[in-house]
């Protein structure tokens, strides 16, 4: 089932759902499942699963000299969507990237997907890779996300690059979309965002997923902005607890999110590792609680690997 019907379905009732990185190259699918297997009773309707790019690595040779090597450390994203849903009988929403993926190769993973029977996809650009200063689209690739969400859509409508494809078959995805409550790190203000946000939904987005936010306040000034400007699908909410102290500088500087003061303090004078983590489910609970007070369509985690703290917010919620 698409992820907009499962809203739908909910009726107004707020639902859970998380997100998961795929193994590191090398491991089992089993690290998934024992991962998943303890949030199976809080019955999410549906899973997202992360893609990875490919990095450069430096290999050091006999000679001296380095190799730079191409590999992707998180291989798996469609594979594991389809051991999901089989396993587990609920949805999978794989994210799919402009990054790394020529038009071309993007119809054929979508082709994929369908054959799958995966209803759903986030539409994402992905970010640059660690050795560019910006995001470089492939040659004959989509640049922007919504140039993904067009594609997704002319797919949708039986349209394939090959125009000697007559009465090809019409997929039929739930397209996803990411939103930033805080403004993506890239767009020159917070407003040019929300425009380019519109384009994606006026392309085909049905749902936006948000990037993490730690005061709820900027998500429901981002859903009032979103509705002035005339964006009516539904927001999902993504969150994710800080369990480390560390994560006080590293969360700022990989997503572009503030941590507010009174949190920022409260980890920062903990007395120890422990602590910290009791602080920020408890911060997360509190968020959670306050968002479904709201009657958000979703709380969305990011689970990053750890399934025990999720399930300690969420059994607290649902
Ligand atoms: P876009 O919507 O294309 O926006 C990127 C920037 O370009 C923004 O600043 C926007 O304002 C601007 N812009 C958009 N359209 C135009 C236009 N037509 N002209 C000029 N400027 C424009 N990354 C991964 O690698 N793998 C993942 O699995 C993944 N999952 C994610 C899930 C969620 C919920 C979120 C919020 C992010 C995720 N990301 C993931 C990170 C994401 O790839 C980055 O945040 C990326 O930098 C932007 O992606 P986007 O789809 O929002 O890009």
């Amino acid at each position: 089932m698409k992820v907009i019907e499962h809203i739908e379905n909910g009726k107004g009732k707020t639902q859970f759902s998380f997100e998961i990185l795929p193994p590191l190259k090398g491991k089992n699918i089993q690290t998934i499942f024992e991962n998943i297997d303890p949030l199976m009773e809080f019955k999410p309707p549906f899973i997202d699963v992360t893609y990875h790019r490919e990095e450069f690595i430096y290999n050091k040779r006999d000679s001296g000299y380095y190799e730079k090597i191409a590999i992707r450390k998180r291989p798996g994203t469609v594979g594991i969507c389809a051991a999901i849903m089989h396993r587990y009988k609920v949805d999978a929403v794989p994210h799919l990237l402009c990054g790394g993926f020529t038009k071309n190769e993007t119809e054929n993973a979508l082709i994929d997907l369908n054959f799958l029977n995966i209803k759903n996809v986030l539409a994402l650009r992905g970010d640059a890779r660690p050795f560019e200063k910006k995001f470089i689209p492939e040659e004959f690739g989509n640049t922007y996300a919504v140039d993904l969400v067009r594609q997704i859509k002319k797919m949708n409508e039986g349209y394939y690059l090959d125009s000697n494809i007559v009465n090809g078959n019409s997929t039929d995805f739930c397209i996803g979309v990411a939103g930033y409550p805080e403004k993506h790190f890239e767009a020159p203000n917070f407003d040019m965002d929300l425009h380019y946000l519109k384009e994606k939904i006026d392309a085909g987005g049905d749902y936006i997923v948000t990037q993490m936010f730690f005061d709820n306040k900027h998500y429901f000034d981002f859903v009032e902005k979103c509705r002035a400007v005339g964006i009516n699908v539904p927001i999902i909410p993504g969150l994710k607890p800080i369990t480390k102290a560390y994560q006080l500088q590293s969360i700022p500087r990989n997503f572009y999110v503030d941590i507010p003061n009174d949190l920022a303090k409260a980890v920062g004078s903990a007395k120890d590792a422990a602590a910290v983590k009791e602080i920020g489910i408890e911060w997360c609970i509190q968020q959670s609680k306050e968002l479904k007070a709201n009657n958000v369509p979703c709380l969305h985690y990011y689970m990053m690997g750890d399934s025990k703290t999720i399930k300690r917010i969420v059994e607290s919620i649902f």
